[in-house]
């Protein structure tokens, strides 16, 4: 569309909306906290499911019919402006029962090929279309530096060129699709204290231009539609209120011509009162507000704090234009209903054309830390046993935002293969622990044991590792006594205190002579220093997703280890060592064994 065309219209429709219609625009409701009536009536912009949320039964015609409704409201309004449906798709389309669940982010980095990325995003894409949606918020650009961070699965890793070439690979490829991208969160998120979620990034600007605003650069040149602003502060300051981070740096320095969303309630954090929270964010240049269940609260303040002058019209007036842009961008004012859009229940939703782009992913991520005796290829002659806890789970080995925001501890809602589930196929004669704690193993029957261990799920702060509560004060993230720290998910990073049960397997089976290849299934490089001691071969596995005949292959020697840390991995907790370097390295970033296949 020739872009003259595009701002006609936009001032064409922006001339003949009210400012409760604008603030109406400006405006993300949650599906559960929002219904059709109240977008036909609020002229809402957007609505969104949080993770987890899901209409009906959780299928795609479930999704389908649900957006139709909000769509027909939208177009029933005063305003007749499409609604833009938004969901965290960040592993593949987790949220939806029977989709394909992609590795996360950082098994990417470790695999390292853009070419997988994009494969993930068009999948990930045509999924999302096959559930009548319009925009999903990935790719996370986050450049982790502290594997405390209950968010470090969802980055590429350490590495800033790694986040900056697959953020636009994913993005090329997921608007291309025809599904609107979010590169996210503006900007540090990565960086913080400690690896506090949520929490300070204390660094100087060319540090966090050169680290973490650099990624975004090749997204924003490849016409990224939308950004979203992070929880986390930089020195001090939170970014959901700060006009030089998102009006002077994103919009007026770098161009970006989209629009910027906050995070979920991200401005109940400016300010005590609501209403200054607001003000403030919007003065900043936030333009889309995910205030999932206050969106009331937030239509009357914003229209208070016009009218009482504090926040202009001209600012009003810009947000605007850039939701109608990126809505027509996008081209939603042409799409039909949900319903009946291209790829509305398309078929291949979760088919196996899907699962083994996801499969090859999973292989291309493994990276093989330790192989003693050449132990790894396995042979499917072996006489093999299969035990841990993580070794015939699907909710562990997808990890957090799996059908639900925090994961599922068990497999009863997704599609997929456990990785016990792909040895079992490519060697029918292996064996299953009884309990999966490997007691039952014997030296007569079993040549060689593969143990998969690790973590159970989480997601944001959920995740974090904190020694203790002061580490929070000491970092400097309670703004104000204002954040609300999500309880962590352990106090160290020693695998051998926060999952003992994984090296009681480990050990059990060892010391009866057999040798152990150990699988770690984890967000994170964990210090695991102890399971290595007592294993032959070690596999960094990451958090697979719904496909585990990948993993099975790679042991099988069917395809050799390819992947490389996208991070570097401590030796012992880095909890006191001072922040977020300085830690002793076990395995730097880059290490990997090899093996032929
Ligand atoms: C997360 C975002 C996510 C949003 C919507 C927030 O808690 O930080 O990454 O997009 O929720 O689910
Ligand atoms: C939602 C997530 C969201 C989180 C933020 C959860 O209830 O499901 O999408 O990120 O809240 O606190």
């Amino acid at each position: 569309m020739l872009v003259e065309t595009e701002e006609t219209l936009i001032e064409d429709r922006l001339q003949r909306l009210s400012l409760r219609e604008k603030v109406g625009q400006m405006t993300m409701a949650e599906r559960m906290s929002a219904t059709p009536a109240d977008v036909a009536k609020h002229g809402l912009g957007s609505v969104l499911s949080g993770g987890g949320s899901h209409p009906g039964n959780n299928s795609p015609a479930d999704w389908v019919n649900m957006n139709d409704e909000f769509w027909a409201a939208s177009m029933g309004s005063e305003t007749k402006i499409p609604v833009l449906f938004g969901v965290d798709a960040v592993h593949g389309h987790n949220n939806v029962f029977g989709a394909t669940i992609f590795p996360h982010n950082i098994a990417y980095g470790a695999a390292g090929d853009a070419t997988l990325v994009a494969n993930m995003a068009r999948v990930t894409a045509r999924e999302i279309l096959a559930s009548g949606l319009d925009w999903n918020f990935a790719p996370t650009l986050a450049v982790a530096q502290n594997c405390q961070w209950g968010r470090t699965y969802e980055s590429f890793g350490a590495d800033s060129e790694k986040a900056a070439t697959f953020g636009e690979a994913y993005v090329t490829k997921l608007q291309n699709e025809g599904v609107v991208a979010c590169v996210k969160h503006w900007v540090g998120d990565g960086a913080t204290t400690h690896g506090i979620d949520q929490g300070e990034t204390a660094l100087d600007w060319d540090t966090l231009e050169k680290t973490h605003v650099s990624p975004y650069y090749p997204s924003l040149e490849a016409g990224v539609l939308t950004v979203m602003v992070s929880f986390n502060s930089w020195n001090g300051d939170k970014c959901h209120g700060h006009k030089q981070l998102v009006t002077d740096v994103l919009k007026t320095k770098l161009g970006f011509e989209g629009l910027v969303v906050s995070d979920w309630d991200g401005i109940d954090y400016l300010d005590d009162d609501y209403n200054a929270a607001i003000c403030k964010s919007v003065n900043a240049g936030v333009d889309m507000f995910m205030v999932p269940e206050k969106w009331r609260d937030f239509i009357e303040g914003l229209i208070r704090e016009v009218e009482a002058g504090r926040v202009s019209m001209d600012r009003i007036d810009d947000a605007i234009r850039r939701i109608l842009r990126v809505k027509l961008r996008y081209g939603l004012f042409d799409l039909p209903r949900p319903s009946e859009r291209p790829l509305a229940l398309d078929p291949n939703f979760g088919s196996a054309a899907h699962r083994d782009l996801a499969r090859e992913a999973v292989r291309k991520s493994l990276v093989l830390l330790k192989n003693e005796q050449e132990v790894l290829p396995l042979d499917s002659s072996q006489r093999i046993l299969v035990a841990g806890k993580n070794a015939h789970n699907l909710g562990h080995q997808c990890g957090g935002w799996t059908i639900s925001w925090q994961g599922e501890k068990d497999g009863a809602k997704i599609a997929g293969t456990t990785i016990w589930e792909g040895i079992s196929s490519l060697v029918p004669s292996a064996s299953l622990s009884q309990n999966l704690s490997g007691t039952d193993a014997d030296p007569q029957q079993h040549d060689v044991a593969v143990v998969i261990i690790g973590e159970t799920p989480y997601a944001e702060g959920f995740g974090d590792i904190r020694p203790d509560d002061n580490i929070l004060v000491e970092a400097g993230s309670m703004i104000q006594g204002s954040m609300n720290p999500l309880e962590p998910y352990a106090r160290t990073l020693q695998l051998s205190q926060i999952h003992p049960e994984d090296l009681a397997c480990i050990q059990t089976i060892q010391k009866k002579g057999i040798p152990v290849v150990v699988v770690l299934i984890s967000g994170r490089p964990l210090v695991v220093n102890d399971e290595l001691a007592a294993s032959t071969a070690f596999v960094a596995g990451w958090l697979p997703g719904s496909e585990g005949l990948g993993v099975a292959e790679v042991l099988l020697g069917h395809s050799g280890f390819e992947g490389t840390l996208p991070l570097s991995w401590p030796q012992g907790d880095v909890s006191r060592s001072g922040g977020n370097t300085g830690y002793e390295v076990l395995f730097p970033m880059g290490f990997g064994l090899r093996t032929s296949s």
